[in-house]
């Protein structure tokens, strides 16, 4: 499910979990697997549902391809741990083979979209595209089997309603989007990130893979399955969106929601035709599933593009999360009646919802949004490139190409609104089909917490603001001669004959010099920040090539540049408490930046101490150092409550030896007040609070590289009141507006002008209140955390 909510137990035996028949031939063979190969003993499934087992997908897909000459089995890449990503494509004899041409009319859609919707009305057998995500929550195991069923059924039976959907649809099964959250019993894949929480930023293999199939296909109805969730409302079990309000307004909500309400109901109305078949007490009275747009005001929106429907919306999608209400097969049995709900509804309706998905685009083209309020997209963003650091430009224009947005290059100067820029400046024209994706990751977002009591999660997410480059949007022509970028290598270079300056200016500057201590390379860092380097140019010049850096030199190195070396870091692991994995972002930002980044879970600390590290990074929730755990928490902290004494004792004999502490967020900084390493006071607000704010920062050492009036990103905010002459490196502006965009409602005026990164004066423990290093997500930030580990 979306929200982090642990399933309840549920008075369903194992006795009674036997394979129900379906119509079709032969129910799916649950094979039983010792438990300790794949977790089915695990407390997130306290039904001891007996789920497909990871281990056995794979031979199940190749029985199904043998006997069926309807199904094509890939394996569209790895995940994270390694396991392979299975994708399913099934489509009657006469279009399999013919995949290529089926993508390629789609791809009229946005090319020629009036074209497309006049073909698509003069060839009523067309066939459309409709992909079902296979729980990306690993611990969500209904869908993933429902999906299976799903398979075996259209693979080979041939009953009217099976034959009906073949011949007007091409079903396009994710069938297991997250196997190590499958494996090993968690949310999360292997990394620990939330996969559904990654689709703006792709960081992950398994994101990435399905930003590709849903590239390639476009579909029309994108259907998410996950679980669980029941009694949302009297009698309502399960969940099927659209959602309640905020609705992004970078969608074609319009368009959407013609179709979307309905289809839901399509869902549901499958469901509740086959009530009989269902075991569960819960089932026995069920009067319907909760569908929040129609069954609430508030508090389940899609606001934010980092869930899969929702960002697969931007795409054309009929979006949906389905939520099943139970771990077990009568949550299959929900699932894949509520699947069969929206291929019937799909089926039926199909020329006139893919007239609608095409005019989507076709508004894009045209640069004509009836939906909007004239000027709510700007004609065109300008990405100006930093000559010295390309980098970060660089990396927005290849995720904005892998987006399927189109991004030119000027290959003369140009003059926009009184400013000239120079050839290679990028371009980003709003006239295309896929405005709103590009929109909404370009602009700045909105302030809405006037707009809603409570936001499910992030409120704002802007690529420039948090990844650091440039992008000036445009409400003037933009008249300029320009090329289609296909791609962008950028080879790094070495100029001059040094000694060489590294600024502090990106990611890929920091990880440079990572890279250059860990290969011996002397390097220093000035008061303000800056690497410097007196290696010969033959030295660096590999490592540069790959940073994408336009290295130079400078006249000497400055006097005050100390040299710094290759540190340890280790970081606090957060397993799986409350069901999140907050050290994760940060852990995979301190990679990025080149360092060699262990975890260390409560209970190591405790045993074995910081022996060995130089930094300790805790990045994650209080409760890691709590001594009160529920059951279902006590294996990610402490196991007694002599622990936490350890814990204390060790990390305060690292302080003692010369080792530095950084905390990170909201929940870190309590800890460090509770653990006696800061007395400052600790202030924080909402934990669904969050957004992008203006900053002050100092400029130099902790926050070499940022400046005044500069950027931040807060999720549950967190801020000090400093006692002692305490360095305070960073204060939240001083002004009422101080909260650029997202949602905070609470105690938001008590944080104006208050510190946010502070370290202690005797002792070597710093604070960052911003989150630094938030999914993989707030690249701009990430040197707030090599600042804090290079700083002396
Ligand atoms: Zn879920």
């Amino acid at each position: 499910m979306k929200k982090k909510k642990i399933a309840g137990l549920l008075a369903v035996s194992l006795l009674t979990a036997v394979p129900f028949s379906t119509g079709f031939a032969e129910g799916p063979k649950w094979t039983n697997v010792n438990v300790y190969e794949e977790q089915d003993g695990s407390k997130f499934n306290n039904e001891n549902y007996d789920f497909m087992k990871f281990s056995q997908v794979g031979a199940k897909l190749t029985a199904i391809e043998k006997q069926s000459n309807r199904v094509k089995v890939e394996v569209r890449g790895t995940s994270a741990d390694g396991h392979p990503l299975y994708v399913v494509t099934i489509a009657d004899p006469t279009t399999q083979g013919k995949f290529g041409k089926f993508q390629s009319l789609r791809k009229q859609m946005f090319k020629n979209p009036g074209k497309a919707q006049d073909w698509i009305a003069n060839n009523p057998d067309f066939k459309v595209p409709i992909m079902i995500n296979g729980s990306i929550h690993g611990t969500e195991f209904v869908g993933s089997d429902a999906v299976i069923q799903l398979i075996e059924r259209f693979a080979t039976q041939n009953d009217a309603e099976t034959k009906n959907i073949l011949e007007n649809n091409i079903l396009i099964f994710n069938v297991v989007q997250n196997p190590d959250g499958r494996v090993d019993a968690t949310r999360f894949n292997g990394e620990g990130i939330d996969l559904n929480r990654d689709f703006i930023t792709q960081s992950q293999p398994e994101t990435q893979e399905t930003v590709e199939l849903i590239k390639e296909w476009n579909p029309m109805v994108f259907l998410d399955t996950h679980g669980y969730v029941k009694n949302y409302g009297p009698n309502l079990q399960g969940l099927i969106e659209p959602c309640t309000p905020p609705h992004n307004p970078n969608y074609e909500y319009d368009l959407y929601n013609k179709w979307a309400v309905d289809q839901a109901k399509a869902m549901e109305a499958e469901i509740m035709g086959d009530k009989e078949s269902f075991t569960g007490n819960l089932y026995q009275s069920m009067e319907g599933v909760y569908v929040p747009q129609r069954d609430d005001a508030a508090g389940w929106d899609d606001y934010p593009p980092i869930f899969t429907p929702m960002y697969a919306m931007y795409h054309g999608a009929y979006g949906h999360t389905l939520e099943a209400p139970t771990n077990d097969l009568d949550g299959v049995r929900w699932m894949y009646n509520a699947i069969m709900g929206a291929l019937n509804f799909a089926t039926e309706n199909k020329q006139a919802m893919i007239a609608d998905q095409i005019e989507m685009f076709k508004r894009g083209i045209n640069f004509d949004h009836p939906f909007h309020e004239e000027g709510f997209f700007p004609n065109a963003y300008i990405l100006p490139v930093d000559e010295k650091d390309p980098t970060v430009t660089n990396k927005a224009v290849k995720h904005l190409l892998n987006n399927d947005i189109e991004v030119k290059e000027a290959t003369k100067a140009f003059t926009v609104d009184g400013k000239t820029y120079p050839k290679g400046t990028y371009l980003v024209q709003m006239d295309q089909a896929k405005a709103g994706l590009a929109n909404t990751m370009l602009w700045d977002g909105e302030d809405i917490s006037n707009d809603t009591p409570a936001m499910y999660d992030i409120s704002a997410w802007s690529l420039p603001e948090l990844w650091g480059f440039e992008a000036v949007e445009t409400y003037s022509p933009v008249d300029v001669t320009a090329k289609q970028v296909n791609q962008v290598t950028v080879q790094g270079t070495v100029t001059g004959k040094g000694p060489y300056l590294i600024a502090n200016s990106s990611v890929k500057a920091v990880e440079l010099v990572n890279t250059l201590l860990k290969e011996g390379v002397a390097v220093s860092r000035d008061a303000s920040g800056d690497f410097y380097t007196t290696a010969s140019a033959n030295t660096i010049s590999d490592a540069v090539k790959e940073s994408g850096l336009q290295i130079g030199s400078v006249s000497s190195v400055p006097g005050d540049a100390a040299e710094v070396s290759s540190l340890q870091v280790a970081i606090l692991k957060d397993g799986g408490m409350g069901k999140a994995q907050s050290h994760s972002g940060t852990k995979l930002a301190l990679k990025r930046l080149g360092f060699e980044v262990t975890e260390v879970a409560p209970v190591d600390v405790a045993v074995k101490g910081l022996e060995g590290f130089d930094v300790f990074v805790y990045s994650g929730t209080e409760s890691l150092i709590s001594t009160n755990l529920s059951a279902a928490n006590k294996e990610f902290g402490f196991q007694n409550p002599e622990q936490l004494t350890a814990f204390q004792r060790n990390v305060n004999s690292f302080l003692d030896n010369g080792g530095k502490y950084i905390a990170v967020g909201a929940g870190a900084s309590r800890a460090t007040w509770t653990l006696g390493l800061t007395d400052n006071t600790v202030k924080t607000a909402g934990s669904n609070s969050n957004g992008i704010v203006k900053v002050d920062y100092l400029g130099e050492g902790l926050t070499g590289g940022y400046g005044q009036d500069d950027i931040g990103f807060v999720y549950r905010p967190v801020w000090y009141i400093v006692k002692g002459n305490d360095e305070v490196a960073a204060t939240l502006d001083n002004s009422e507006d101080f909260f650029v965009a997202g949602h905070w409602i609470n105690n938001k005026a008590d944080a104006q002008g208050q510190a946010v990164i502070v370290k202690e004066e005797n002792k070597d423990v710093t604070l960052i209140g911003l989150e630094a290093g938030f999914r993989d997500h707030t690249d701009y930030l990430f040197r707030l955390l090599s600042n804090s580990i290079f700083e002396k």
